[in-house]
Protein backbone atom coordinates (compact mmCIF):
# COMPACT_ATOMS: atom_id res chain seq x y z
CA UNK A 1 0.00 0.00 0.00
CA UNK A 2 1.54 3.49 -1.30
CA UNK A 3 2.41 5.35 2.03
CA UNK A 4 3.30 8.85 2.31
CA UNK A 5 7.24 8.77 3.61
CA UNK A 6 8.16 12.76 3.94
CA UNK A 7 8.46 15.10 7.24
CA UNK A 8 5.34 15.38 8.81
CA UNK A 9 5.61 18.95 11.19
CA UNK A 10 5.41 20.49 7.97
CA UNK A 11 1.66 19.35 7.54
CA UNK A 12 0.61 21.38 10.48
CA UNK A 13 2.63 24.21 9.65
CA UNK A 14 0.75 24.11 6.34
CA UNK A 15 -2.27 23.92 8.06
CA UNK A 16 -1.20 26.56 10.44
CA UNK A 17 -2.55 23.61 13.19
CA UNK A 18 -1.49 20.47 15.32
CA UNK A 19 -2.62 17.59 13.97
CA UNK A 20 -0.45 15.79 15.97
CA UNK A 21 1.11 13.16 13.97
CA UNK A 22 4.24 13.01 16.12
CA UNK A 23 3.36 11.28 19.08
CA UNK A 24 4.38 12.86 22.61
CA UNK A 25 7.02 15.11 20.74
CA UNK A 26 3.26 17.06 20.16
CA UNK A 27 3.26 17.78 23.28
CA UNK A 28 6.58 18.43 24.96
CA UNK A 29 8.59 19.50 21.69
CA UNK A 30 6.04 20.55 18.98
CA UNK A 31 7.56 22.52 15.90
CA UNK A 32 4.71 24.61 15.02
CA UNK A 33 5.28 26.43 18.42
CA UNK A 34 8.51 27.28 17.65
CA UNK A 35 8.09 27.80 13.55
CA UNK A 36 4.49 28.98 13.30
CA UNK A 37 4.44 29.11 9.11
CA UNK A 38 4.22 27.83 6.48
CA UNK A 39 6.96 25.56 4.58
CA UNK A 40 8.70 26.77 1.98
CA UNK A 41 10.68 29.58 0.94
CA UNK A 42 9.22 33.14 1.48
CA UNK A 43 6.19 32.51 3.31
CA UNK A 44 6.03 35.20 6.01
CA UNK A 45 5.60 37.97 2.58
CA UNK A 46 3.09 36.23 0.78
CA UNK A 47 -0.22 38.13 1.46
CA UNK A 48 -3.13 36.33 -1.01
CA UNK A 49 -6.79 36.58 -0.97
CA UNK A 50 -8.23 33.36 -0.32
CA UNK A 51 -11.17 32.38 -2.29
CA UNK A 52 -13.71 29.70 -1.49
CA UNK A 53 -12.08 26.82 -3.57
CA UNK A 54 -9.00 27.56 -1.73
CA UNK A 55 -11.03 27.02 1.91
CA UNK A 56 -12.62 24.26 0.38
CA UNK A 57 -9.18 23.01 -0.48
CA UNK A 58 -7.64 23.56 2.99
CA UNK A 59 -10.09 22.12 4.80
CA UNK A 60 -9.80 18.96 2.71
CA UNK A 61 -6.30 18.97 2.99
CA UNK A 62 -6.43 19.20 6.87
CA UNK A 63 -8.65 16.49 7.32
CA UNK A 64 -6.37 14.27 5.49
CA UNK A 65 -3.34 15.01 7.10
CA UNK A 66 -4.70 14.27 10.41
CA UNK A 67 -6.17 10.90 9.34
CA UNK A 68 -2.85 10.26 7.52
CA UNK A 69 -4.75 9.10 4.06
CA UNK A 70 -3.54 9.79 0.72
CA UNK A 71 -6.04 11.45 -1.79
CA UNK A 72 -7.04 8.22 -3.29
CA UNK A 73 -7.56 6.62 0.02
CA UNK A 74 -9.48 10.22 1.08
CA UNK A 75 -11.87 10.22 -2.07
CA UNK A 76 -12.52 6.46 -1.55
CA UNK A 77 -14.40 7.69 1.85
CA UNK A 78 -16.12 10.76 0.58
CA UNK A 79 -17.43 8.49 -2.09
CA UNK A 80 -19.19 5.68 0.04
CA UNK A 81 -20.02 8.35 2.46
CA UNK A 82 -22.01 10.42 -0.30
CA UNK A 83 -24.06 7.04 -0.81
CA UNK A 84 -24.78 6.33 2.70
CA UNK A 85 -28.26 7.43 3.89
CA UNK A 86 -27.85 10.48 6.38
CA UNK A 87 -25.87 13.79 6.35
CA UNK A 88 -22.82 12.49 4.15
CA UNK A 89 -20.47 15.26 6.36
CA UNK A 90 -21.34 13.19 9.76
CA UNK A 91 -21.16 9.74 7.48
CA UNK A 92 -17.27 10.45 6.38
CA UNK A 93 -16.27 11.26 9.79
CA UNK A 94 -17.81 8.12 11.04
CA UNK A 95 -15.88 6.48 8.19
CA UNK A 96 -12.61 7.72 9.02
CA UNK A 97 -13.44 7.32 12.86
CA UNK A 98 -14.08 3.88 12.63
CA UNK A 99 -10.38 2.89 10.71
CA UNK A 100 -8.48 0.30 12.96
CA UNK A 101 -5.61 2.50 13.08
CA UNK A 102 -7.97 5.70 14.20
CA UNK A 103 -9.28 3.72 16.81
CA UNK A 104 -5.98 2.58 18.33
CA UNK A 105 -5.02 5.86 18.55
CA UNK A 106 -8.42 7.20 20.06
CA UNK A 107 -7.75 4.48 23.13
CA UNK A 108 -4.15 5.63 23.34
CA UNK A 109 -2.65 2.20 22.93
CA UNK A 110 -0.61 4.43 19.89
CA UNK A 111 0.64 8.05 20.57
CA UNK A 112 -0.25 8.64 17.11
CA UNK A 113 -2.04 7.21 14.10
CA UNK A 114 0.98 6.78 12.50
CA UNK A 115 2.43 4.76 14.91
CA UNK A 116 -1.04 3.09 15.63
CA UNK A 117 -0.84 2.08 11.49
CA UNK A 118 2.33 0.41 12.35
CA UNK A 119 1.43 -1.78 15.13
CA UNK A 120 -1.68 -2.78 13.28
CA UNK A 121 0.29 -3.78 10.39
CA UNK A 122 2.62 -5.21 12.49
CA UNK A 123 -0.24 -7.55 13.70
CA UNK A 124 -0.16 -6.17 17.42
CA UNK A 125 -3.64 -6.02 17.31
CA UNK A 126 -7.05 -8.37 17.50
CA UNK A 127 -10.14 -7.43 16.61
CA UNK A 128 -12.53 -9.98 18.67
CA UNK A 129 -10.21 -12.23 19.10
CA UNK A 130 -8.33 -12.28 15.85
CA UNK A 131 -5.56 -10.67 14.77
CA UNK A 132 -6.37 -7.65 12.19
CA UNK A 133 -3.48 -6.50 10.19
CA UNK A 134 -5.55 -4.18 7.75
CA UNK A 135 -5.14 -0.39 9.40
CA UNK A 136 -8.70 0.35 7.23
CA UNK A 137 -10.34 -2.25 8.48
CA UNK A 138 -13.86 -0.50 9.73
CA UNK A 139 -14.86 -1.06 13.41
CA UNK A 140 -18.58 -1.58 14.38
CA UNK A 141 -20.47 -1.00 17.38
CA UNK A 142 -20.02 -4.13 19.91
CA UNK A 143 -16.25 -5.06 18.65
CA UNK A 144 -13.48 -5.68 21.29
CA UNK A 145 -10.37 -4.52 20.52
CA UNK A 146 -7.31 -6.18 22.29
CA UNK A 147 -3.25 -5.61 22.23
CA UNK A 148 -2.04 -9.20 21.21
CA UNK A 149 -0.99 -10.93 24.60
CA UNK A 150 2.31 -11.87 23.03
CA UNK A 151 2.59 -7.70 22.51
CA UNK A 152 1.50 -6.54 26.04
CA UNK A 153 5.10 -5.90 26.78
CA UNK A 154 6.12 -4.18 23.81
CA UNK A 155 7.99 -0.60 25.03
CA UNK A 156 6.04 1.77 22.89
CA UNK A 157 2.46 0.37 23.45
CA UNK A 158 3.40 0.89 27.79
CA UNK A 159 5.01 4.02 26.71
CA UNK A 160 2.02 5.36 24.91
CA UNK A 161 -0.69 3.71 27.41
CA UNK A 162 1.65 5.80 30.41
CA UNK A 163 1.18 9.39 28.60
CA UNK A 164 -2.87 8.59 27.73
CA UNK A 165 -3.70 7.97 30.98
CA UNK A 166 -3.03 11.27 31.67
CA UNK A 167 -5.85 12.10 29.11
CA UNK A 168 -9.13 11.46 28.24
CA UNK A 169 -10.53 9.36 25.86
CA UNK A 170 -13.48 9.37 23.50
CA UNK A 171 -17.07 8.66 25.21
CA UNK A 172 -17.64 6.02 22.27
CA UNK A 173 -14.99 3.64 23.12
CA UNK A 174 -14.56 1.80 26.85
CA UNK A 175 -11.33 1.66 27.30
CA UNK A 176 -9.45 -0.88 29.71
CA UNK A 177 -5.57 0.50 29.92
CA UNK A 178 -4.95 -2.20 32.64
CA UNK A 179 -5.61 -5.02 30.74
CA UNK A 180 -4.85 -3.37 27.23
CA UNK A 181 -8.51 -3.91 25.65
CA UNK A 182 -11.15 -1.65 24.67
CA UNK A 183 -14.63 -1.96 23.35
CA UNK A 184 -16.77 0.42 20.91
CA UNK A 185 -19.89 1.04 22.68
CA UNK A 186 -21.54 3.62 20.16
CA UNK A 187 -20.83 5.37 16.83
CA UNK A 188 -18.97 8.49 17.56
CA UNK A 189 -21.21 11.71 17.63
CA UNK A 190 -19.88 15.43 15.91
CA UNK A 191 -19.21 16.30 19.11
CA UNK A 192 -16.51 13.66 19.63
CA UNK A 193 -14.38 14.28 16.14
CA UNK A 194 -11.70 17.43 15.99
CA UNK A 195 -13.86 20.46 16.04
CA UNK A 196 -10.96 21.83 13.48
CA UNK A 197 -12.74 19.38 10.98
CA UNK A 198 -15.00 21.38 8.14
CA UNK A 199 -16.93 18.55 6.62
CA UNK A 200 -19.06 21.05 4.50
CA UNK A 201 -16.70 22.38 3.18
CA UNK A 202 -14.91 19.03 2.64
CA UNK A 203 -18.25 17.54 0.95
CA UNK A 204 -17.80 21.09 -1.01
CA UNK A 205 -14.56 20.62 -2.79
CA UNK A 206 -15.43 17.33 -4.17
CA UNK A 207 -19.04 18.34 -5.17
CA UNK A 208 -17.58 20.83 -7.93
FE1 LIG B 1 2.58 18.68 14.20
FE2 LIG B 1 3.42 17.06 16.12
FE3 LIG B 1 5.18 18.16 14.43
FE4 LIG B 1 3.92 19.65 16.29
S1 LIG B 1 5.42 17.98 16.62
S2 LIG B 1 4.26 20.21 14.16
S3 LIG B 1 1.86 18.69 16.31
S4 LIG B 1 3.56 16.67 13.92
Amino acid sequence: MARYEGAVCRHCRREGVKLFLKGEKCFTKCTLDRRAMPPGMHTQVRRRKVSDYGIQLRAKQRARRIYFLLEGQFRLYVNKASKMAGVTGLNLLRLLEARLDNVIYRTGFASSRRDARQLVSHRHITVNGRIVNVPSYSVRVGDMIQIREASKETDRIKNAIDAAKQRTTVPWLSVDHDNMTAKVTALPGREDVDQTIQEQLIVEFYSR
